[in-house]
C-alpha cells in the first residue's frame, strides 16, 4: 500500500475531516507531509523543509530521533497498552521517578493522562477535592490572566482567555471563573524600577481580585512565564513571584501550566525557575514524550495528594482508559533521560542569542509591532491582521520553511536541534514576507 496521498484522499480530507479550528466547508490548503526527520518535514512533493513549529511545540531532539525510536520499538515487543487499574509497569515507574527527580523536591505526587487539556482538567479537579477534603467547599472557582491558553477540555476552556477562545458560542455550559488582566511588563524590560512597574501595573489589579474573592477560589492557574495560545506573551518573572506570595497569603493553590514552557523551552528546565518560587501543583505536556505521543502529566505536592485522600471520597476522582500508556511512557523516559544528559542548555542558549542577534532586528520593520524572545521562542508580532495564513504559509513553504502564523502572531519555536543554518531559514521567511502583510 502507497504512503502517498492521492488526489481521492484529499477530497476525503477536505469532505470528511476536521483540522484543529477549521471549517469542513471552506478549510484552508493543508500539506501532506510524507516523513520528517531531523528539524525537517519532507512533502509529499519532495520538498524538505524546517519545521519551526516544532509540531506546535513538542518536539524536541528532532523528528525520526534514532533513541526514541528504540525507546518505542523495545516497548512495543513487550507490551503496547494495558490498563493501569490494578496494574504498573516498568515504564510508568521509571517516567514518574524522572519527573519527580527533575522537579523541586516538594512536587512529588503524579496523574499521568494522556493530553494537556487533560492535564490542566486534572490539577483544577485535585484543587477543587482539596479544599473539599479541607471543609473549604465553597473555594470551588478559579483565577487566571487574561491572554491565557489551557487547551480544549471544558475544565481548561473555563480558564482561557474569554475572547480568544469563544466561550461566546458555548453559551452558558463554560464555568464561571476570574480574570484579571493580562500582566504587561514584558520579561526583557529594561526599566531600572521594573518591579514598581510590575507591582503598579500587573499585581495590584491581581492582588485586588484574589484579596476579594479567595473565599471562593481554590486555585490559580497560569501559564508560567510565557503566554502561549492565547496571545504569544512573555511577562516579568517579579509577577509570578509575587502571584506565588499572594496564593500563600490568602490560601489558594498555585497550579502552573507548563505544557508548553517546561522541559527547557524558555532556558531554564521549568519556566518557574525564572521567578524562583515553586508552585503547588504543575502541568506537563508537550513536549513530555519529544512529540512522538501524546501523554502529560500534573504534579503535586504531597500535602495536596493526602489532602484529598482525607476527603469524603478518599480518593482522587479521576481515571482514563488510556492513563499510563507504557508506549508513550517508554519515548517519555526516554527523551528525558536525552534531557537529563544537559545539551539542551546549550542548544536552547544558542538559538535564544541568534534570535536577538537576527531575529530582533526585525522590529525595526513598519509592519512589525514588536519582537519577543525568551529561550528557543521567537514571536514577531505585526501590525496589519489578521494575517493571511495560507498565502503566507505558501511563502514560507518556498522559502523553506514550515511556520504557522496567527492573528498577527509570525512566530518560531524551533526543535532544539535545529542548526543554526536551519535557524537562519526560518527567520528569512519570516523577514521576506514583511513587506507584503
Ligand atoms: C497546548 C497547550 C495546552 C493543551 O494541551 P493539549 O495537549 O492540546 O490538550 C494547555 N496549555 C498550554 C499552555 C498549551 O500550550
Amino acid at each position: 500500500m502507497s504512503i502517498d496521498i492521492t488526489p481521492q484522499d484529499l477530497d476525503f480530507d477536505r469532505n470528511h475531516i476536521w483540522h484543529p479550528y477549521s471549517s469542513l466547508t471552506n478549510p484552508l490548503k493543508v500539506y501532506p507531509v510524507t516523513s520528517a526527520d531531523g528539524s525537517c518535514l519532507k512533502l509529499q512533493d519532495g520538498r524538505k523543509i524546517v519545521d519551526g513549529m516544532a509540531s506546535w511545540w513538542c518536539v524536541q531532539h528532532g523528528y525520526n530521533n534514532p533513541r526514541l525510536n528504540g525507546a518505542v520499538t523495545k516497548q512495543l515487543g513487550l507490551v503496547s497498552h494495558v490498563m493501569f487499574g490494578g496494574i504498573v509497569h516498568k515504564p510508568a515507574v521509571d517516567l514518574c521517578k524522572s519527573l519527580v527527580n527533575m522537579l523541586p523536591d516538594s512536587l512529588e505526587c503524579v496523574v499521568l493522562a494522556d493530553s494537556g487539556s487533560i492535564a490542566i482538567d486534572v490539577g483544577m479537579k485535585m484543587a477543587l477535592q482539596y479544599y473539599n477534603a479541607m471543609k473549604k467547599p465553597s473555594k470551588n472557582k478559579f483565577l487566571t490572566i487574561e491572554k491565557g491558553f489551557h487547551g480544549d477540555a471544558f475544565g481548561a476552556l473555563s480558564i482561557c482567555d474569554p475572547n480568544n477562545s469563544m466561550h461566546a458560542l458555548y453559551g452558558g455550559f463554560v464555568p464561571q471563573n476570574l480574570f484579571s488582566k493580562a500582566p504587561e511588563v514584558y520579561f526583557h524590560n529594561q526599566d531600572p524600577n521594573v518591579k514598581k512597574l510590575v507591582e503598579e501595573l500587573d499585581v495590584a489589579p491581581f492582588a485586588k481580585l484574589i484579596q476579594e474573592n479567595h473565599e471562593s477560589l481554590a486555585g490559580v492557574v497560569m501559564e508560567s512565564m510565557v503566554q502561549g495560545a492565547g496571545g504569544l506573551r512573555i511577562y516579568h518573572p517579579h509577577f509570578l513571584k509575587r502571584v506565588r506570595e499572594l496564593c500563600d497569603e490568602y490560601d489558594v493553590l498555585l497550579i502552573l501550566d507548563e505544557i508548553a514552557t517546561g522541559l527547557g523551552r524558555t532556558g531554564k528546565l521549568f519556566a518557574f525557575e525564572h521567578a524562583k518560587i515553586v508552585p503547588d501543583i504543575i502541568c506537563l505536556g508537550k513536549a513530555l514524550t519529544g512529540g512522538y505521543m501524546t501523554l502529560s502529566a500534573t504534579v503535586s505536592t504531597r500535602e495536596v495528594s493526602e489532602g484529598i485522600c482525607k476527603g469524603p471520597a478518599g480518593r482522587l476522582m479521576h481515571g482514563q482508559t488510556f492513563m499510563g500508556n507504557p508506549l508513550a511512557c517508554a519515548v517519555a523516559n526516554e527523551n528525558l533521560a536525552i534531557l537529563a544528559e544537559g545539551m539542551w542548555k546549550e542548544q536552547v542558549s544558542r538559538i535564544e542569542k541568534q534570535l536577538f542577534e537576527e531575529l530582533a532586528p526585525l522590529a525595526e520593520h513598519r509592519n512589525v509591532a514588536e519582537v519577543r524572545i525568551l529561550g528557543a521562542i521567537g514571536i514577531v508580532e505585526v501590525n496589519k491582521y489578521p494575517v493571511r495564513v495560507e498565502e503566507l504559509q505558501k511563502r514560507f513553504i518556498e522559502a523553506g520553511a514550515w511556520i504557522r502564523p496567527f492573528n498577527k502572531w509570525i512566530y518560531i519555536y524551533p526543535i532544539f536541534t535545529t542548526s543554526p543554518d536551519e535557524i537562519r531559514v526560518l527567520i528569512n521567511a519570516i523577514a521576506s514576507v514583511l513587506d507584503d502583510l
